[in-house]
């Protein structure tokens, strides 16, 4: 009778195994995931928009798809955290409801990005409508950095009124859309005081957020020094670090060619450094000798717009392998990528493959070859490897699939897998 009892519950437990499904396995994809200290050959299994699992061997057969991802990487969805998508049809208003900023969804998915920060393109005057007409109808996920100046980026003499500059209304606006808002940014000042910066920090630290900033075109340019050690607190972000322009101060000594120490310094202090390449932010001749002496970004973003995205810049995955072919690992621009960002805009749920977490994916294939990388200057730098992206997974779902890698193709629960 015991036995009979046994046997049975045997049974059952096995039939309960057995019934243990996936909506989606990827098999033997080299997973890199800088949070969870994981650069190997995994599988990964995804079930109801999260990570069910990530181990050595998953069984296939409990999957509804499969993904192959023989000779690929398998990361963390990308996060990019500097970029301008508050597109619109007023002419005359640049990033902030203007021609110039994009529609995220036609960038992201196919570049392995599956979250975007905004950065100060609206401000705490416009948000309500960058929300409505953006983050609202995007299937990316959009966050944003909210401008001191009330309509944020229009252009021209609008973001260089100080008395528009409000870090109390900021503030509140950050913590009333506290799901969409990140942080504070400056950005455009020509002016020399420090108005911009300080209410951004007023409003950071009514919101408990980070401000981001992109110094201006201030003559003679403000001190740099005195941003990271007076003004900004440990977490907020300096953007377009390796930028060398007259009217901005660089990180590198160009005399030198050493990373001034205070740099340093700020970086250690928790600042962190992020890349914003934009037209022309990026420079190879600070990025290089950074490199050589061992200063690495915190983070890489885009600073994508209209006008960026069809000049050297092009996409994240142009900037990540143009930073490979200076010295960068694969794996560090990945971290730089994923979970740094994530961290610096206090989003800790996202940039990492723990289980459990939103299956957010990102599915690289490097190819190898002779690339030409260059820079606004006209600088070339040959490299070897460049990344492509093959398939993007945003909240469990297939979002683009570059060369048809999931079997079968047709999920009869969902229709067509993308
Ligand atoms: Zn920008």
């Amino acid at each position: 009778m015991f036995r009979c009892i046994l046997l049975s519950l045997l049974i059952i437990v096995q039939q309960v195994a057995t019934a243990q499904s996936y909506n989606l396995v990827i098999k033997g994809g080299h997973v890199i995931d800088a949070r969870n200290n994981i650069d190997e050959v995994m599988d990964i299994a995804v079930s109801n928009g999260k990570i069910a699992r990530v181990a050595k061997n998953i069984d296939a057969s409990k999957a509804t798809q499969v993904i192959n991802a023989k000779g690929m990487y398998v990361t963390p969805g990308l996060i990019d955290a500097h970029v301008h998508v508050f597109y619109g049809s007023d002419p005359d208003r640049y990033y902030s409801n203007g021609p110039l900023a994009v529609i995220p969804d036609v960038f992201t998915f196919r570049t392995g990005v599956t979250t975007v920060v905004d950065a100060g393109s609206s401000g705490w005057r416009n948000f309500p409508l960058f929300k409505k007409q953006v983050i609202d109808m995007s299937q990316t996920r959009v966050l944003a950095f909210l401008n001191i100046v009330g309509e944020g980026m229009r252009g021209g003499v609008y973001e260089q009124d100080t008395k528009d500059m409000d870090g109390k209304l900021a503030g509140i606006t950050a913590k009333r859309y506290h799901d969409y808002i990140v942080g504070i940014k400056v950005a455009h000042f020509i002016g020399s005081e420090w108005t911009p910066v300080d209410e951004a920090v007023k409003a950071g630290n009514l919101a408990n957020t980070p401000v981001m900033i992109d110094f201006g075109s201030s003559t003679p340019p403000l001190s740099i020094e005195e941003l990271f050690l007076r003004h900004l607190r440990p977490g907020d972000i300096f953007t377009h670090c390796f930028g060398q322009l007259r009217d901005r101060e660089a990180i590198v000594d160009s005399n030198t060619q050493k990373v001034k120490p205070f740099v340093l310094e700020a970086q250690k202090k928790g600042i962190a450094f992020d890349v914003g390449y934009g037209s022309i932010s990026f420079a190879f001749s600070q990025a290089i000798p950074a490199f050589k002496n061992g200063f690495y970004p915190n983070s890489i973003s885009t600073d994508i717009h209209a006008n960026s995205m069809n000049a050297s810049m092009k996409d994240m995955l142009s900037v990540m392998s143009k930073l490979m072919s200076i010295g960068m690992s694969l794996q560090a621009v990945i971290q730089a990528a994923t979970w740094n960002p994530a961290r610096e805009i206090k989003h800790e749920e996202l940039g990492h493959l723990s289980e459990g977490a939103i299956a957010d994916i990102a599915i690289l294939g490097v190819r190898n070859g002779k690339f030409g990388f260059f820079d606004y200057t006209g600088y070339k730098v040959e490299g070897t490897q460049k990344l492509e992206c093959e398939m993007t997974i945003k909240g469990g779902k297939i979002v683009y699939d570059l060369d048809g890698l999931v079997t079968p193709m047709v999920n009869k629960q969902s229709g067509w897998a993308n």
